[in-house]
């Protein structure tokens, strides 16, 4: 029996997760955590019956406790970082948004427990020291971002290392339009991806490129590659989820119906492959396959995020949070599309990189950035 702690359980991941979790033998909940859906965590704890959850807020946890009281319920950025290094549980989970997955995953590292790692700011904003520490402890960090999963699937065999990793996107909604068409589009038009069902902040990042980047900034991290020999492509049928290229020009790679619950099934079930919830879900009778070379004039956020990411230490901090800020404020009609990537731009035009940034200054420069670019 494995035992799971999945931090984010009621977002996008979280509940694939969960589903994944239904279909499989042998995995059990183990704690929970989630942070504004109550009512959704209400019928999970009720259906998995964990031994701890955690919720965002104080009140929260009152009204789950009132309603579970032999239930250790836990709150707030401590209580996460509790659940999360709890050595009753084999893997953490982390589908949490944002920078809430950083010090929880550090800290289950820390007690040697397996990562399972859906959430992109943990490695963007401290992937030096989050994977110096798993190596240190000797954790593995398993991916569940498609991308990564299928690179991690392409590394099986440990005894070739990658030469290039090819990274599969989509091209997001606005691939076919023009500058002028995005910058007068609002949150509605960038918010519908062609062929992937996610969270909002995500959706924004996939229309601007930016979750392209933030992946080759992973990539950099967990595969231990070169800027330079991260390649994208532009695949909008999202069947590939990425290849690697090895030595003597073969290529691998991962093929599969565009869904989550692969690459959260094989997190959960590495090194095996168990039957899952996408069994027999697949067919290729029909199936077109293209790949195109992406636009770095016109999808700049990716052209910055290599920048940032061959700057390295504090710049894919600043790249980090001055999109998500951006990304919020276009969200809520504040600017423009393009002024997500003018925001970046000038964010990391007006940093000067501090090497070998240490945690704490990691939060600090994130909250001075959000401070500085928000509307
Ligand atoms: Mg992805």
């Amino acid at each position: 029996m494995k035992k799971i702690t999945l931090l984010g359980s009621t977002g996008s991941i979280g509940t694939q997760t969960l589903e994944v979790i239904d279909f499989l033998e042998d995995y059990k909940i183990h704690a929970l955590s989630c942070g504004k859906n109550i009512a959704l965590l209400i019928k999970q704890i009720e259906k998995y019956k964990p031994e701890r959850v955690c919720t965002s807020d104080y009140e929260d946890a009152k009204i789950i406790k009132e309603k579970f009281p032999k239930l250790d319920v836990l709150h707030s950025g401590e209580g996460l970082v509790e659940i999360a290094k709890d050595k009753q549980n084999d893997i953490t989970l982390v589908a949490t948004s944002g920078k809430v997955g950083l010090k929880p995953t550090l800290a289950a590292i820390e007690n040697k427990i397996d990562i399972a790692l859906a959430n992109k700011e943990t490695l963007v904003m401290a992937g030096d020291i989050v994977m110096k520490k798993a190596r240190e402890n000797g954790v593995k960090i398993l991916p569940v971002d498609s991308e990564h999963s299928a690179i991690f699937q392409c590394l099986a065999d440990k005894n070739n290392p990658p030469y290039k990793l090819i990274i599969t996107a989509s091209g997001g909604p606005f691939l076919n339009k023009t500058r002028e068409q995005m910058q007068n589009s609002n949150a509605l038009d960038a918010l519908k991806h062609p062929r992937w069902h996610m969270g909002r902040k995500i959706t924004i990042d996939s229309a601007t490129l930016m979750n392209k980047g933030l992946e080759v900034i992973e990539a950099h991290h967990l595969f231990n590659m070169d800027y330079n020999d991260i390649k994208v492509v532009i695949h909008p049928q999202s069947l590939v989820h990425s290849f690697v290229e090895f030595i003597d020009g073969s290529m691998l790679a991962q093929v599969g119906f565009p869904s989550m619950h692969i690459p959260i099934q094989y997190a959960l079930t590495y090194p095996k492959r168990l039957k899952g919830i996408k069994t027999d879900g697949f067919n290729l009778w029909g199936q077109t396959m293209s790949f195109e070379k992406p636009d770095f004039e016109k999808f700049r956020c990716l052209k910055l995020a290599y920048e940032a990411g061959k700057e390295g230490s504090s710049a894919t901090v600043v790249l980090n949070a001055a999109n998500e800020v951006a990304v919020n404020d276009f969200l809520s009609g504040k600017i423009h599309f393009l002024d997500i990537e003018k925001t970046v731009y000038k964010a990391l035009e007006e940093h000067n990189t501090i090497k070998d940034i240490s945690l704490d200054d990691i939060f600090e420069l994130d909250r001075e950035v959000r401070k500085k670019y928000s509307i």
